[in-house]
């Protein structure tokens, strides 16, 4: 046990901060703008089935063991708005509903079923859904929080230095200021920034921009009771509901650097086809719209080493980074106490690569 210093202050970095905090360290968050990353911009959604694709079957048993970690991560934070009704996933056309059998088809092979549904039966699960939706799956077992509950939790329990590191070396950061911060150990968590820490980051982490919606019903609009996944002419499109009549409307996927601007044209695809899925959308008032910077990897998968003696990594969680959130800060913890890492969380470590 000793200081460590977490550079960055998103959901990864606090989530590590407060575990190491519980396991005796003595962290210190470093971040000139705590939680203004994508951790603030994110949908919520903890559902690694509706995200598994072929070929990434690491990633699927990554997620689903944070998954499994994550009511108890909720339960001692508190109140994080975690929801708990599952997913429907809708197809808008046939080509879409092929694209989801596919889906379900891989899912089965990997003993992971999930349920088809027809439309009606869609609708009985979710009546806002569309008459013209003929099929679609459902996932009873994925979860959603609200992200923003969670990171004012999470910034509650931790000790900040606001100023941005422009270099980490073994034992200590440099401040834009000049000054140094010592630790014995230094965890870069800065996200899609992480890369520009250290040299090894360098070519693994990359920014990928995502823009999401947040709308909130009206008196008399028909209200989500649970997460809206759907492909619609093969774009996915998502709807979260949160307890308070919002609803978080995702996401647009494209490389643009570090650019946070909010296009017309992403603004437009965003509620086009969720309309076509949710008609009853364009009754709910537009609150805000967002656009945050992933930090992904060449393989999709979390990095979570050393990358020297004292400086570990926790970066790369692409469109994950709140699913997982718990395995990402119970392995670092485990390597900082030199312990077992979670089996699943080895795909993420360097040499895997
Ligand atoms: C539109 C969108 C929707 C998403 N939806 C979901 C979802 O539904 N479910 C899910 O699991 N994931 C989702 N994600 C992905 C998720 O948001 C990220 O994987 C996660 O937020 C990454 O967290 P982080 O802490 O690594 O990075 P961030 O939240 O980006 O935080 C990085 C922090 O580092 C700080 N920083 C940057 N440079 C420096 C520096 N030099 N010194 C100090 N600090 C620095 C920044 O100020 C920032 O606070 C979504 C992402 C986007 C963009």
């Amino acid at each position: 046990m000793g200081k460590l210093a977490v550079v960055g202050a998103g959901v990864i970095g606090l989530s590590v901060a407060w575990r190491a905090l519980q396991h005796g360290w003595l962290p210190v968050v470093i971040d000139p703008s705590p939680c203004s990353g994508a951790s603030w911009v994110a949908g919520g959604m903890l559902a690694p089935v509706t995200e598994a694709w072929p070929g990434e079957e690491p990633l699927l048993e990554l997620g689903e063991a944070s998954l499994r970690a994550w009511p108890e991560f909720a339960a001692e934070l508190g109140d994080v708005g975690l929801r708990t009704e599952g997913t429907v996933v809708a197809a808008f056309d046939s080509a879409d509903a092929r694209q989801l059998d596919i889906l379900a088809e891989h899912l089965a092979s990997v003993g992971r079923d999930v349920d088809r549904l027809t439309g009606p039966e869609l609708r009985r699960l979710e009546p806002v859904i569309a008459t013209s939706v003929r099929s679609g799956l459902s996932v009873p077992g994925d979860l959603a929080v609200d992200n923003r509950k969670l990171l004012t939790v999470l910034r509650s329990k931790a000790t900040f230095v606001q100023q941005s590191a422009r270099a980490v070396r073994t034992g200590e950061v440099e401040l834009a200021d000049g000054s140094t911060e010592r630790a014995d150990v230094v965890v870069i968590a800065a996200g899609a920034w992480s890369r520009g820490l250290h040299p090894r980051l360098n070519s693994l982490v990359r920014p990928v921009k995502g823009e999401i919606l947040r709308l909130r019903s009206r008196p008399g609009s028909l209200p989500l009771g649970r997460t809206v996944r759907a492909l619609v002419e093969s774009r996915p499109v998502y709807l979260v509901p949160r307890e308070d009549g919002e609803v978080v409307l995702g996401a647009t996927q494209y490389e643009a650097g570090y650019d946070t601007d909010v296009m017309v044209r992403g603004v437009h695809d965003l509620l086009r086809d969720a309309q076509s899925v949710v008609p009853g959308l364009s009754e709910y008032r537009l609150v805000e719209s967002a656009a945050g910077v992933r930090a992904s990897s060449p393989d999709n998968l979390p990095l979570i080493d050393w990358l020297e003696p004292g400086v570990l990594a926790a970066t790369g969680h692409h469109r994950n980074g709140l699913l997982l959130a718990p395995i990402t800060a119970e392995a670092v913890v485990a390597m900082l106490n030199g312990e077992p890492v979670p089996e699943a969380a080895s795909a993420a470590r360097l040499e895997a690569r």
